[in-house]
């Protein structure tokens, strides 16, 4: 995700649900003992978007193996019409705050849940807008980070990862698009193919009459959208937006030597949108503010490639290889931070992306680490969602990604890459931990790297360096209040 000019906001409850979510959400032990519990095999969901203006139909076919015991599936609905559990019903009587117990025996398991979910309007779930330029409808998914339940009912964690198929119903004159590449063999129905494995946060929808450009590079679809009324300066736009996704494809290409897995390269400019951007896999979603309709600064050029960028370098760091649970977000942003200015630098035409970012993003998380509320970077043991979403600010994304850079230097970018490949390639289309990378770096030769998580990583605040000249030294003076001992490595 990429953040706005202003934080994003937090998760908040669909105001259409008859049940208020679990305080907090899922805690990280309860998604501990169901992960140990479940595999999910698929997700298959129906979804009618043409029968209503204020709800949908959605139909979730989960197909799971248990190893036996109580587990619990988790919707928010509007109402809840049916749930059969290998075709025998289950008491929908049981919802409480969110989440539907199940009984589960050893095997395999279809669980079918008939439910009718409401459309938000707090730019999360499914959330649909009136254009006020023409009165027109938009529709666009925004799962993360616990909002998959107000769209299907799904085990919502990031570690139990499924592949998705998508059957929608839409008025006759709209597009659809998803994480994966649709078909339209009739006016209004659309048939999504089956996704490759994906958390629950990333499934995401765009729908509405939206304006279209196409193109593709190197075998891949690629597409850009905005509202209607949007349709002149999008079109204004798409050729630089085009160009700098080609230019950093083919450097993540190069850098990783893996190719994007997803299909389909979709960048939709959707209105009401909380955060700056959203890395869902083959429908990376934007704030429409970026498709510029005035003349804008270069920063705000500079900015919206870095976004375009860090959403391009999450489809590896992220969505092949996804943070096990949400304490690790931070280096899920930072690597992807680090990597969208280092790309948009190194291969678009904004060369002078670290400058921007070394007075302008860079600020925003060095004035967070002085403050009495700052918080080390890593490993302040976020227990549920909300938690996490409380320390992620200007440190996870502009002192985690400066530290990533620190890193590079310390180690050498020969290692910094090799590690980082190690990473996805020891879990692709599954997920890990922050340890589990770094054990990546010390495998590719970084040695170790206690020192460098000791000093930087579970420390707050900065360091002072000057330079005394009399002396011909530089001079360190760790943070007040804090012993963090730290090397820097300088060019
Ligand atoms: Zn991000």
């Amino acid at each position: 995700m990429s953040s706005a000019d202003t934080p994003t906001a937090p998760p908040s409850d669909p105001t259409a649900s008859a049940e208020a979510a679990a305080p907090g959400g899922l805690k990280r032990a309860e998604a501990v003992a169901r992960a140990a519990l479940l595999d999910v095999e698929s997700y298959d969901l129906r979804l009618d978007l043409a029968s209503d203006t204020e709800t949908f139909g959605s139909v979730t076919t989960v197909r799971f193996t248990s190893r036996g015991g109580t587990t619990f599936v988790d919707l928010k609905p509007a109402s809840l019409r049916s749930v059969h559990l290998d075709g025998h019903p289950v008491d929908v009587d049981l919802l409480r705050r969110g989440r539907l117990p199940l009984e589960t025996t050893e095997g395999p398991h279809e669980l079918v849940v008939d439910a009718v979910m409401a459309f938000r309007n707090d730019g999360e779930g499914l959330h649909r807008s009136v254009d006020p330029a023409d009165g027109r409808h938009y529709v666009y998914g925004m799962s993360f980070m616990d909002a998959a339940p107000s769209v299907f009912a799904c085990f919502d964690q990031p570690d139990l990862k499924a592949p998705y198929t998508l059957h929608v119903t839409a008025p006759e004159d709209w597009v659809v698009i998803g994480n994966a590449p649709a078909t339209n063999p009739e006016p209004g129905v659309w048939e999504l193919e089956a996704s490759q494995p994906l958390s629950t946060y990333f499934v995401t929808l765009v729908a509405g009459p939206y304006h279209l450009v196409r193109d593709q590079h190197d075998g891949i679809p690629l597409g850009l959208s905005a509202r209607a009324s949007l349709a002149a300066d999008l079109d204004a736009d798409a050729e630089e937006l085009l160009t700098m996704t080609k230019q950093c494809f083919d450097e993540f290409h190069r850098l990783f030597g893996i190719r994007y897995p997803f299909g389909d390269y979709h960048q939709a400019f959707v209105p009401e949108f909380n955060a700056g951007a959203m890395e869902n896999p083959g429908c990376v979603t934007f704030r429409d503010q970026l498709v510029f309709s005035s003349k804008v600064t270069r920063g705000q050029r500079i900015q919206r490639a870095t976004t375009v960028a860090h959403e391009m370098a999450h489809q590896w760091f992220g969505n092949i290889t996804t943070p096990l649970w949400w304490d690790d977000l931070w280096l899920n942003e930072s690597f992807a931070e680090y990597m969208g200015n280092r790309v948009t630098a190194d291969v678009t035409e904004y060369t002078d992306a670290w400058v921007y970012n070394s007075f302008s993003r860079r600020q925003w998380g060095l004035l967070a680490d002085q403050r009495p509320s700052t918080h080390p970077v890593a490993g302040n043991g976020e227990e549920d969602a909300t938690a996490a979403l409380q320390n992620f600010d200007g440190i996870s994304y502009a002192k985690g990604s400066s530290i990533l850079k620190q890193l590079n230097a310390t180690m050498g970018d020969e290692v910094f890459l090799a590690g980082a490949v190690d990473h996805f390639r020891s879990h692709f289309f599954g997920n890990a931990t922050m340890h589990d990378l770094f054990a990546s770096w010390e495998r590719a030769g970084a040695g170790d790297l206690s020192d460098f998580t000791r000093g930087w990583l579970v420390t707050a605040g900065p360091d002072r360096i000057v330079l005394d000249r009399a002396a011909g030294a530089l001079v360190r003076t760790p943070p007040p209040g804090s012993p963090a001992d730290r090397s820097h490595t300088f060019r």
